[in-house]
Parts: C-alpha cells; sequence; structure tokens
C-alpha cells in the first residue's frame, strides 16, 4: 500500500521554485548598466536596416562593415587574419581564425539576407486606362493584400546594352516618388473580393505597380503612357525596354525603420525575417577577437523560395571557402580533413521564430509558442505534418546550447512554429547539418513576420546579439 505524502504550502512554494521552468522576461532581468547598451543596438540595427532593404544592398553593407573593421576580402592579395569572401553581391561567408587547428571544428553561425517582396517581371512595362504600369511576380511567402495601397521602393540592379551596372533605388529619400499598388474602393469590391476566400481575394496577376500618369506625344502615338516611362528610364539611366528583360527589380515598402509603442520598445520594419539575425551575427563577429575554435559566419540568400540555385544554403559555399582557411592558417588540406572538421563544428541556423500573437493564439501551442520580449529563441525543429523537413537538433546539441546560454547570462526560450498539423515552415538549418556539423534553429521572434512591417522586440534583438556572440568565443 502507497501513503500519499503530504507537505506544507512552504516545502511546496520551495519545491516549486526549484523545479519548474519559468520563462522570463528580459525587460525584468536585464543587468545594471545593459538597458544603455539595449537603446544604443537597436539604434545601429536601424540604421542597418534602412541601408538594407534587398539581399545585395545588404551584403553591401555588410561588406563595408566588415572592412572597416579591418577584415579583409579573399580576393585581395595575401589575404590573412579576419577574411571575407562575397559571391555574386549575394552571399558572404567570413571568417576569424581560432589559435586552435580547424579539425577541431568551427563555430558556425548562418543567417538568410533575403526577404518577401513584389519582383518586376520580365517584360513588366505596359499601359491600361491612360496609366503606365509594371507587372510583379511576388517572391516568398506573402500575403498579398498586405501589398495593396501602400508606398513602395523601387530597388534592383540593371545592365544596359553597353554593359554598364546600374544599381537603382527609387522611393527611400523624402524627396523621392514612390509607386504604389491600388487597391479596389470598399464600394465595389463586394463581389470581386469581400465574399471570396482571403487567399483568393487578390489575385497574383493583379499586383501591377503605378509608374506613369502623364502621356508623351500626340494622341495619334497608340502607347504614348508607356513610352513617357521609356523615356525618362532613357534620359536618366541610359535603358532601352529590353534591359528590363535581365534587370532584378524588387518591390520593398518605402518607409524606413521606425519604433513602435510608446515606451520605443520594439522596432518596426520591412525585412526583420531574417536581417535581425544577420546584423545579430554581424555586430557579434565583428566583436570577436581571437577566438580558440576558428569562426565561421555565412550569410545565405534565396532562403524564402527554399534556398534554390548558387546563392542558396544548397550551393556548395561552406566546401568552396573552407579550403581556402587551411592555407591561410597554414593547415594541410584534404577531402578528408574538410569532413572532419565540419563533422567537428557546431553551428547555429540563424534565423527568427514565430512570436505567439495575442490576437490569434489559437494557431499556437501556447506553452511552446515563443512570445515576444522573453529572449533569444531556440527552436529544436521545424518542419510540418510531423517535422517533415526538419534536421530535428540532438538532445546533446540542445543541452550544450541551453548551457551555455545559462552560464553567459543569456535570456532564452524554446519556440515551435504553430501548433501541430496547423501549418510549419522550414529554414536553412537542414542544408548546413547534412555536411555534419550539429546544428539548431536559433533566433530572434518576431511578431507580424513575413508583414511590410515587422515587429521585433529591442529586448530580444539584444539576447540575440548576446547568445551568437557567446556562442562564437565558445570552445
Ligand atoms: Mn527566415
Ligand atoms: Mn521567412
Amino acid at each position: 500500500m502507497t501513503t500519499i505524502k503530504k507537505i506544507s504550502k512552504k516545502e511546496a512554494q520551495i519545491l516549486e521554485k526549484r523545479l519548474f521552468y519559468q520563462r522570463r522576461l528580459v525587460w525584468d532581468e536585464l543587468a545594471k548598466g545593459e538597458e544603455k547598451k539595449v537603446w544604443e543596438l537597436s539604434e545601429d540595427y536601424k540604421a542597418f536596416l534602412n541601408a538594407s532593404k534587398t539581399e545585395r544592398e545588404t551584403i553591401g553593407e555588410i561588406s563595408r562593415r566588415l572592412s572597416r573593421a579591418g577584415f579583409i576580402g579573399l580576393d585581395q592579395a595575401n589575404p590573412r587574419g579576419k577574411v571575407f569572401q562575397v559571391l555574386k553581391d549575394k552571399i558572404l561567408a567570413l571568417a576569424i581564425p581560432g589559435k586552435i587547428p580547424l579539425s577541431a571544428g568551427l563555430q558556425i553561425l548562418a543567417a538568410h539576407v533575403d526577404a518577401p517582396r513584389l519582383d518586376l517581371k520580365q517584360h513588366p512595362l505596359y499601359e491600361e486606362a491612360d496609366l503606365a504600369f509594371l507587372k510583379t511576380h511576388y517572391y516568398g511567402g506573402i500575403k498579398k493584400y498586405q501589398w495593396l495601397a501602400r508606398p513602395l521602393a523601387l530597388h534592383g540592379t540593371i545592365l544596359t546594352a553597353q554593359n554598364k551596372k546600374i544599381n537603382l533605388a527609387i522611393g527611400e529619400k523624402e524627396q523621392d516618388p514612390v509607386f504604389t499598388v491600388a487597391d479596389l474602393l470598399p464600394h465595389l469590391a463586394r463581389k470581386v473580393q469581400m465574399e471570396k476566400k482571403l487567399s483568393e481575394a487578390v489575385e497574383g496577376e493583379k499586383l501591377n505597380l503605378l509608374v506613369g500618369s502623364i502621356p508623351l506625344g500626340p494622341k495619334e502615338i497608340k502607347e504614348r503612357f508607356k513610352l513617357a516611362v521609356l523615356s525618362y528610364l532613357e534620359k536618366q539611366y541610359g535603358l532601352i525596354e529590353e534591359d528590363l528583360v535581365s534587370a532584378e527589380l524588387e518591390l520593398v515598402p518605402a518607409e524606413p525603420a521606425r519604433d513602435v509603442g510608446l515606451d520605443r520598445g520594439i522596432v518596426g520594419a520591412y525585412g526583420q525575417d531574417d536581417r535581425v539575425c544577420v546584423f545579430s551575427c554581424l555586430k557579434a563577429a565583428l566583436e570577436v577577437e581571437k577566438p580558440n575554435k576558428t569562426v565561421v559566419v555565412l550569410f545565405y540568400d534565396k532562403e524564402e523560395i527554399g534556398s534554390e540555385g548558387n546563392t542558396s544554403a544548397r550551393a556548395r559555399i561552406l566546401e568552396s571557402f573552407l579550403p581556402r582557411l587551411f592555407s591561410l592558417k597554414g593547415e594541410t588540406f584534404s577531402p578528408q580533413n574538410l569532413d572532419e572538421t565540419l563533422a567537428a563544428s557546431r553551428a547555429i541556423s540563424a534565423d527568427v521564430a514565430g512570436a505567439l500573437d495575442p490576437d490569434y493564439q489559437e494557431v499556437h501551442e501556447k506553452r511552446n509558442a515563443p512570445r515576444l520580449g522573453c529572449g533569444i529563441c531556440l527552436t529544436k525543429f521545424t518542419g510540418s505534418g510531423g517535422k517533415i523537413g526538419s534536421s530535428d537538433a540532438h538532445a546533446e546539441y540542445v543541452y550544450w546550447i541551453r548551457q551555455l546560454f545559462n552560464q553567459k547570462g543569456i535570456i532564452w526560450q524554446t519556440g515551435e512554429l504553430g501548433k501541430v498539423d496547423e501549418g510549419g515552415g522550414g529554414t536553412i538549418a537542414k542544408f548546413l547539418a547534412a555536411l555534419g556539423p550539429d546544428i539548431v534553429d536559433c533566433g530572434t521572434p518576431v511578431l507580424s513576420m513575413h508583414s511590410p512591417f515587422e515587429l521585433v522586440s529591442k529586448a530580444d534583438l539584444y539576447m540575440t546579439y548576446k547568445g551568437y556572440k557567446a556562442f562564437l568565443l565558445a570552445s
């Protein structure tokens, strides 16, 4: 026969304190003097976001900051010390050589620089009802209605018939014009929008961008609104219509990053998935001096469309970058050394987590959803329909990370993307995992994710940066 154990209220409270896991709010836990760092970091972060509206601009901004900090491009003569390499202006790898051999393993951080947006089609320009438009094809997972009736900026790269490369950004300066996708007035939207499913209410082929309204030439000219736009583009940039075929032009929200809330505790901006992790990785790497293990930070493109193509996490960038590191450190390179090094490495897939939405709590499983303000989020597995498509980190590795964060005073939480079978998504973790290192997803919680105005807590940004720095310095 068993007896039921009786304990006092006080004993139960002590036991509760010792045994229960407690989610912690960063604002409650900031050490003295840390609050100032939170505000300073977020100011620099907003400046970074404003300079990094596209994947190319992000890589450009990272390169500038690295060069300023003394990192040497691998394309320069006799690179040594802290180095970096840019490929196709869209992807970047950096390394900080460690004191011990590469075969002891690397500390790898990997984030992605692309974000959902509207791209232009190859034959974008046309006119309709005395107005000129550009046709778009959206990139990544967007809710199309969010892109209507808002000021958009046009960014991108065009090669002219004379092989001149033009990098454009129209709509960011206050004196610049902006562009927009007009929406239908509610008075007439009942049948074509309001009565439809949200996913069908805005058709992709109706995401057409208004670019002109004044004709050029007499009425006898058939497409004089289109002609006016082309004439402007020729005057300004020396373009002809065919140049648009090879151009990469992207539409992004025209607003700069802003503080949100009376207390200014949140940054609101486009592209924070995943530039909040990109920025945090960069900040952390810039503060690492003479680490024990060699540090590698990777900034990938094309995550939002499934990591396809030669600038994605599926491309063999790490395998081509690492042999250079071996020679840089004066160590012997062989395919076997490479495999051993990767297998001994630790990695973080530095990507954001979908924070619990207070208005839609029913899609989350509250005990396992990350919250804004509760620190960097550790996501053991991603995927959907039974973890399909996830690399699912090992117990030993998750243990190692949580111990590291606890020792270094990093406020962390765990997160899962929504309820089981509610939806889901993947990250670059599985592509790096396939090369050998232990890897786990770990990044900043984001509210209103994939929208044109994403929200990140400044406290979580600070803990993300601090967490990544602790990771890079770990041995
Ligand atoms: Mn992401
Ligand atoms: Mn995303």
